[in-house]
């Protein structure tokens, strides 16, 4: 299985992918992960992304094309990508790669929600510094109030999770990453969820739409 999740911010692209690769054993390639490991570690890469991130631009297409070339060059059963492609030099780019390798995409999910939802749940969004998982305030919060409850690490707001960095990615996502939707439609691609439901409503509406639920 091979998958693009598509949405906004806070669309609930990334809590979905990762627990729909848990269960059926995929690679969950999220180029926003791999940008914020690479910021954090210093690299290159990270260098070069700083500036893009934490004002919540985009980061040049080549770069981003470089990543997933490297990400593919590992075996890989299966894969979702998260939070790519997103510019249709990026969706360009990706079907010329996977053609390269005979591979293609089966399903591009896309997860609609509207922004006033999103700002009040990135506003709620908390991570795990530990283990990566992710909670909201108001609609999962940590049973042991303030800590992971998967691993007891201390739990953060993402630096470009404020108000300013948040309505500019809206209007990036708008701007930049809509058109992909078109791209992906008259492929026979694109499958629409609805992201403002319950976590494990919009499991259920994808998987089914998957063809796995
Ligand atoms: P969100 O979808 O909630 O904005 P992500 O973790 O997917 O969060 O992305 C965070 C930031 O990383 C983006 O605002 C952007 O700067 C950068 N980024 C992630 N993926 C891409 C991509 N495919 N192309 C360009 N920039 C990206
Ligand atoms: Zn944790």
């Amino acid at each position: 299985m091979r998958l693009v999740f598509l949405g906004g911010p806070g669309s609930g692209k990334g809590t979905q992918a990762k627990k729909l690769v848990e269960k059926f054993g995929l690679a969950h390639i999220s180029t926003g992960d791999l940008l914020r490991k690479a910021i954090k570690e210093e690299t290159k890469l990270g260098l070069t992304a700083k500036k893009y991130v934490d004002s919540g631009e985009l980061v040049p297409d080549d770069v981003i094309l470089g990543m997933i070339k490297e990400e593919l060059t590992r075996e890989r059963r299966g894969f979702i990508f998260d939070g790519f492609p997103r510019t249709l030099a990026q969706a360009n780019g990706l079907e010329k790669i996977l053609g390269e390798m005979s591979l293609d995409i089966d399903y591009v999910v896309n997860l609609q929600v509207a922004d006033d939802l999103i700002i009040e749940r990135l506003g709620a969004r908390r991570l795990c510094k530990g283990c990566g998982f992710e909670y909201n305030l108001k609609t999962r919060p940590p049973q042991a109030g303030g800590k992971c409850d998967q691993c007891g690490g201390e739990l953060f707001r993402r630096s470009d999770d404020n108000d300013e960095v948040i309505k500019n990615r809206l209007s990036v996502y708008r701007e930049k990453t809509k058109p992909i939707e078109e791209f992906y439609r008259v492929r026979g691609k694109l499958v629409e969820i609805d992201g403002s439901l319950d976590f494990d409503e919009v499991f259920e509406a994808i998987t089914k739409s998957v063809g796995v639920g």
